[in-house]
C-alpha cells in the first residue's frame, strides 16, 4: 500500500505563490492525510494537517487530479450485498440509502476516488469476503 502526493499553489502571506503539499494514505488500517505548507521565498513551514479522516474536497481534487481516480469494481459474484453496505457505512459514514447506491455502483461502473480510498475499502471489503479489484 502506497500513499498519494499532490502540490497545490497557494499564496503565502509575504505575497510569493508557496506550496501546499497534500499527502493521503492509509496508516494503522486508517485514512490518513496530511498538508504541509512551505514557501521558497520568506521560509515559512507549517504542518497544516496530520490526522484520520476523510481528505477535504481541495485536497482530493488535487490528488485526483495529480494521479487519476481510482475505481473499484466487484471481481466475482457475492451471495450478498449485506457486508459491502456494513463496509461502505463503516468506512464512508454513509447513510443506509447511500451504501445501497455505492454498492449497487460496485457491480456496475465501479466506485470512483483516490486510490488510497480504493485500497481502504478494498483491504476492508476482503476482509467481509466480498472479492474486489482496483481498475487505475
Ligand atoms: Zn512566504
Amino acid at each position: 500500500m502506497s500513499g498519494q502526493t499532490a502540490k497545490i499553489a497557494s499564496l503565502c502571506e509575504c505575497g510569493s505563490v508557496a506550496v501546499r503539499q497534500v499527502n493521503q494514505f492509509i496508516n494503522h488500517g486508517e485514512l490518513w492525510w496530511d498538508a504541509e505548507f512551505s514557501c521558497d521565498s520568506c521560509g515559512t513551514y507549517l504542518c497544516e494537517q496530520a490526522g484520520p479522516g476523510t481528505a477535504p474536497d481541495d485536497v482530493r481534487e488535487a490528488l485526483l487530479a495529480a494521479h487519476g481516480p481510482a475505481k473499484l469494481r466487484l471481481a466475482g459474484p457475492v451471495a450478498s450485498l449485506v457486508p459491502a453496505m456494513k463496509v461502505f457505512r463503516e468506512v464512508s459514514a454513509v447513510s443506509l440509502s447511500q451504501a445501497r447506491e455505492l454498492v449497487e455502483r460496485l457491480s456496475h461502473d465501479g466506485v470512483v476516488g483516490t486510490l488510497s480510498e480504493m485500497e481502504l475499502l478494498t483491504t476492508r471489503l476482503q476482509l467481509r469476503g466480498v472479492p474486489v479489484d482496483i481498475d487505475r
